[in-house]
């Protein structure tokens, strides 16, 4: 199956003939080969869902939240294996892995549950001040979508973006991460095991510069919703402009951890240590920047010095391994390099800052604190994507709140204290798409998730994440037409 790219509902041969190594990131041993299309599978991608469109945006919600429901279920019943391959795929410890395809599972659910409610919806009346008319709106899928996304929360941004683009009624091509596409491939063979009408999922895996680039140009391609890096995400951008195609864009973050004078410490570790360390800080929405109030901090600082050390690196399938390594060798680098600059910017270290010890193999690094980072330190402006923290204190309220929105990035942003009207009081201040108050990174299928300024454009999951595979159609009429008839 590695082989071969999922087009038109089964698995054929690329035209270009290249191939992908996939590695295990904690051993660096190749686990696969796997088939890289170019531009020319690409249109073969696009034609087949094309094709399949016509039939499936005319198929009811209510029919096609059976074949999602149908999807949650065959995932449930891998759900093991799954989260293994992902695992050995992505570094991330199996327990996480497991949480991944639980969210997957959720989003899936849910998804079918708002397809099997659009029929209600359809022809719905809107009632206008003007006489004499009558208008109703319609809601219907956009068309054959393009789908990109990384490789750090596999099957699950994969999830986030098919489930809702099906729900709509759109057919779609999904291109994984060159870095993880080994359990983003398994949703071809779950495709298949459902009976889901051929070309409505088609997968072709291969770099961003060949497949990736050829769907944002494809002239069939109504829309692009794409999870990835701010540099790429602007390349996309520019690209789509080309043809005015729709755009989603899940870009990077450096979100605050707000913790104020009244904290709970014990509490405040587990979430900060969370907020950062959890994926190997390979996460959008990673709560790099910390700020601390300063009549806390010395204490805190002392817990999370303590705690960090304390941290269990290893290998995914290793009994108690609460961090694993870099997903890949790029990644690494960069993380690293990151290091080296706080390091030459004269930065202070609480822990951390170096490759992880009794490692002979594999992209470990040891959990990294920098404390009194300027802010004007590329440390605490630039998304480093790995388990690197940066702190500063406050004294005020209004200097924390300052402080967090001091950043081109507006995706989350955490707050801990046990006043819970100030903590609202300062959640309703903050720029971004997702607060969470005395809580770590709770996601959920309803919620909505994107960012403000440049951590990207619209929305996924809840109804947000479906209205950005649907176009708004209202049909109007003289009344007296319809008194007639
Ligand atoms: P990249 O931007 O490097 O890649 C993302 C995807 O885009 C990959 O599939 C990549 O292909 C593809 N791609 C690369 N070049 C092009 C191109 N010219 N045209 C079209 N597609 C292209 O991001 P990473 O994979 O390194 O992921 C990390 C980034 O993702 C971080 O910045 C992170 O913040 C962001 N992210 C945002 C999330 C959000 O919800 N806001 C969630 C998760 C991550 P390939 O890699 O195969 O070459």
């Amino acid at each position: 199956m590695y082989d071969k790219l999922f087009i038109n509902g089964d698995w054929v041969a690329p035209r270009c003939g290249k191939t992908l190594a996939v590695i295990n990131p904690a051993t660096e041993e190749v686990i696969a080969e796997v088939a890289a299309g170019g531009a020319a599978d690409v249109d073969r991608a696009v034609a087949a869902a094309k094709q399949a469109f016509t039939g499936w945006s005319k198929t009811s919600g209510a029919q096609r939240g059976v074949y999602l429901r149908a999807i949650a279920r065959a995932i449930e019943a891998r759900a093991q294996e799954l989260a293994a391959l992902s695992s050995s795929n992505n570094g991330k410890p199996l327990f996480e892995a497991q949480i991944d395809i639980e969210d997957a599972i959720a989003t899936w659910d849910y998804y079918a549950g708002l397809a099997e409610q659009l029929d209600a919806r359809q022809n719905a009346e809107v009632p206008l001040a003007m006489p004499g008319y009558r208008s109703s709106s319609r809601l219907e899928p956009a068309g054959v979508v393009g789908l990109i996304v990384p490789w750090n929360f596999p099957f699950v941004t994969t999830a986030w973006k098919v489930a809702p683009a099906l729900a709509a009624g759109c057919t779609l091509v999904l291109k994984p991460s060159e870095v993880t596409p080994l359990v983003e491939l398994q949703l071809g063979t779950i495709a298949q095991s459902v009976g889901l009408p051929a070309g409505v999922i088609n997968i072709v895996c291969g770099s961003g510069s060949d497949v990736g680039s050829a769907l944002t140009v494809h002239p069939d391609i109504a829309k692009i919703s794409f999870t990835g890096s701010n540099r790429v995400g602007e390349i996309v951008m520019q690209s789509v402009a080309k043809q005015v195609k729709g755009l989603s864009l899940e870009l990077g973050g450096k979100s605050p951890m707000l913790v104020m004078d009244d904290a709970d410490l014990d509490q405040a570790t587990d979430w900060i240590l969370g907020g950062i360390f959890y994926n190997a800080g390979q996460m959008c929405s990673a709560t790099s920047r910390l700020l601390l109030h300063d009549s806390i901090a010395p204490k805190l600082l002392q817990r999370l010095k303590t705690a960090t050390q304390a941290l269990k690196l290893g290998d995914a399938f290793e009994e108690g391994v609460q961090m694993g390594p870099l997903t890949s060798k790029a990644q690494f680098d960069t993380v690293m390099g990151y290091i080296e600059r706080g390091r030459a910017e004269g930065l202070t270290l609480l822990t951390g800052g170096t490759r992880a010890e009794g490692f002979e193999r594999g992209y470990f690094i040891e959990p990294t604190i920098f404390v009194d980072v300027p802010t004007d330190s590329a440390l605490w402006r630039e998304e480093i994507f790995g388990p690197v923290l940066c702190v500063r204190t406050f004294s005020s309220e209004a200097e924390a709140i300052e402080l967090a929105n001091d950043s081109d990035f507006g995706l989350a942003a955490g707050i801990i204290s046990q006043d819970s009207a100030r903590a609202q009081r300062i959640a309703e201040q903050l720029q971004a798409g997702h607060i969470w108050i005395n809580s770590l990174q709770v996601v959920c299928p309803e919620t909505s998730w994107g960012g403000f300024k440049r951590s990207g454009i619209g929305r996924e999951l809840g109804p947000w994440g479906l209205s950005a595979y649907q176009e708004v159609k209202h049909i109007t009429r003289p009344l007296s037409e319809l008194e007639s008839n």
